[in-house]
């Protein structure tokens, strides 16, 4: 049996594959690193889209000041690989959760985390005391999305306050992501919207100022509006993950501003009748839960999963040239709807350029929920 290997051609490659097209990839993060240089805004890409201490790699080489992850278990991955300069934006919460936290923090004290209850805070102040380390702190604003996060002003205040009573967390910033406005279409409501959030978020960064709290991090923004934080003033840092690969939900709202360098190569296994075309990418391959994967290249084709092993292709104009010559055998790619969601299903990613694989990445952070 042949192994995917660098230098083969694309279209030797077995299917369903997750395939990176490295010149569109690289565009993306020159494209997103350029603009944050001339804000002078740290980037801290999210990198639970990539779950790819190569890819990390690659981000902190073009200029990311470090990395953010979503849990514990995708910051033990990447510490693992020498990237540690973290900050982990979910709570940890739990026994189990905090003597990871601990054991890791250890080797790598430069992660931080946030917080954004008394509870929170104190039981992870004991487990650090417990270990004789410290850790710095972020609180955790809730700016809009209503998630995680205690209120701006009066409430991360007592929150700060009550910190500052627990020896071993140094509270050094504030994290206010405004994940429920990333995907609005009109730059000017978007716009608007993320300004009320910055308001908040910043204001209450001069709050925790004004009574003396070292505020050195002020830290926000994805894909869709990293770049309106930045303007804002007060931000120090942004933390965008899609950009690099992009999805169909994101150019829907932003337009072609960073390119869809991943796809999900497949194969025609079937076609049943003159209207559908079945493939080998199901919902084990490619994630719905922001709508239907866009089949490349191929107006008018409407993607569906048929199961967890097939995709099924329907069309209703069979004048269209594109859709008569789609025939078994033939290799057609998918643009995944989410990004996060459809990576953290496959094991590698192939990245190609010029028709041929120049690298193969393990999707090494992939199941790395907890
Ligand atoms: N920051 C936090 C806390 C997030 O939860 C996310 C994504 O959900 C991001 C940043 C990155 O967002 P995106 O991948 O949409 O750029
Ligand atoms: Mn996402």
């Amino acid at each position: 049996m042949h192994h995917p290997q660098v230098g083969d051609s694309l279209d030797e490659l077995d299917t369903p594959s997750m395939i990176v097209d490295l010149t569109l990839m690289e565009e993306n993060i020159d494209r997103l690193m350029q603009r944050f240089r001339e804000k002078k805004i740290h980037v801290r890409p999210h990198l639970k889209t990539v779950k790819s201490p190569e890819l990390a790699r690659r981000l902190l080489a073009a200029g990311a000041v470090g990395g953010c992850v979503a849990k514990v278990s995708e910051a033990e991955v990447m510490a693992q690989e020498g990237i540690d300069d973290l900050l982990i934006t979910t709570e940890i919460v739990g026994k189990p959760k905090l003597s990871r936290l601990v054991t890791l923090i250890q080797h790598h004290p430069r992660i931080k985390v946030v917080i954004d209850s008394f509870i929170g805070a104190q039981e992870l102040n004991t487990a650090l005391h417990e270990a004789q380390l410290e850790i710095d702190v972020l609180i955790d604003l809730n700016v809009g999305q209503n998630r995680c996060g205690v209120l701006p002003g009066k409430e991360a205040l007592t929150l700060a306050h009550y910190c500052s009573k627990l020896p071993h967390l140094h509270l050094v910033g504030v994290q206010g992501y405004e994940g429920h406005l990333q995907h609005i279409h009109s730059p000017e409501e978007r716009t608007q919207r993320c300004h009320q959030a910055m308001r908040l978020l910043t204001e209450t960064a001069a709050q925790l100022r004004f009574e003396g709290f070292p505020i050195e991090v002020v830290t926000t923004g994805g894909t869709g509006t990293a770049e309106i934080c930045a303007d804002y003033g007060g931000i120090t840092e942004v933390q965008p993950g899609s950009f690099i690969f992009m999805d169909t939900d994101y150019r829907n709202a932003l337009g072609p501003t960073y390119a869809n360098a991943l796809t999900i190569l497949s194969t025609v296994i079937s076609r049943p009748t003159p209207t559908r075309a079945v493939i080998d990418a199901g919902l084990k391959s490619l994630s719905i839960d922001s709508g239907m994967p866009e089949p490349k290249g191929l107006p008018g084709i409407e993607y569906q999963p048929g199961g967890d092993e097939h995709g099924i292709l329907t069309w209703t104009k069979i004048a269209d040239p594109a859709q008569a010559h789609l025939e078994v055998g033939d290799r057609i790619e998918l643009i995944p709807s989410h990004i996060d969601t459809t990576v953290n299903l496959h094991d590698h990613y192939y990245a190609y350029r010029d028709g041929m694989l120049e690298a193969i990445w393990p999707v090494a952070a992939r199941g790395k929920v907890q």
